[in-house]
């Protein structure tokens, strides 16, 4: 299994699955406040379809402009709500989003980053992950929040996969290697995987869980799986797994002619009766 994990990550097309992935807004901010602030933005409205998504999220950076920390230190969340006026994405609202970013501009003003924020709650929290994203939600939904913003920043305690959350976190902290920025101090083995529909079905087709739903349990279980292969780094398979589900490149039961090309036949349940 290890073997072939390898092989997939050394033969996706990362830099083709780049261009459609919402962490490529990312990439186009070289300033690590820009950057963070974007991803927040970014990963939080990675809910829907992809053209949709990429367009909302957009949307909202023509506001920010090409500084986006500069601007949200330079104005109220009256004043964004108003700029995102209409702006609506799936069942988000501008005033949804205007309040995410002026809590994560306050907190940016409070620690000098929302890195140094999590970093701190990491440490305070003895390096549990949860609590720490929990911190951090807390801080950004800010106090009544809306359905909405409840959504869009989803309390880890829930239960729920929190896949947005955890996507976020995954380009934030783990190293820098094309797609995520390594831009915060954690270590990478504290990462859970982001669990969306992709990653459930792959994992279950791998037998890295037989869980039917997709839960934060669930991500648990598949990290503790994936830390058989680099407990160090086991969230470094996400991206080639997810993009192989995002690309439709795998059906997801035995098809002599979609599966013909996957290097992870040889480990897919779909092709041997034995566990693995
Ligand atoms: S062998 Fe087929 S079903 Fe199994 S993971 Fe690969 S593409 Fe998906």
């Amino acid at each position: 299994m290890h073997v072939r994990l390898n092989v997939l990550l050394d033969t996706r097309d990362h830099a083709r699955h780049l261009q459609d992935d919402p962490v490529s807004f990312v990439h186009r901010f070289v300033d690590p406040l820009d950057a963070e602030l974007v991803g927040l933005l970014s990963s939080s409205l990675a809910f829907g379809n992809v053209k949709a998504v990429r367009a909302s999220i957009a949307r909202v950076l023509l506001v920010l402009g090409e500084q986006p920390a500069r601007t949200l230190a330079s104005r109220s969340e009256l004043e964004l709500r108003a700029s995102l006026s209409g702006f609506v994405h799936r069942i988000y609202r501008g005033a949804d989003v205007a309040r995410m970013l002026a809590n994560a501009a306050r907190l940016q003003r409070a620690h000098g980053s929302l890195g140094a924020f999590v970093e701190r709650s990491f440490a305070d929290h003895q390096s549990d992950l949860r609590r720490t994203m929990s911190a951090l939600a807390t801080e950004l939904r800010g106090n009544a929040p809306s359905r909405g913003l409840q959504h869009l920043i989803p309390d880890p305690h829930a239960g729920s996969a929190c896949k947005r959350l955890l996507l976020y976190f995954r380009w934030m902290v783990r190293p820098a290697d094309g797609v995520d920025l390594g831009l915060w101090s954690l270590p990478a083995s504290a990462l859970v995987i982001p669990v969306d529909t992709h990653i459930h079905r792959i994992a279950q087709n791998l037998r890295l869980t037989d869980r039917q739903t997709a839960s934060w349990r669930t991500a648990e279980e598949i990290t503790n799986a994936l830390k058989r292969f680099d407990a160090s780094d086991p969230v470094k398979f996400d991206f080639a797994l997810c993009h192989l589900g995002v690309s439709r490149d795998c059906p997801s039961h035995r098809d002599e002619s979609r599966c013909a090309s996957c290097t992870l036949q040889t480990v897919c349940r779909h092709w041997q009766s034995t566990a693995l």
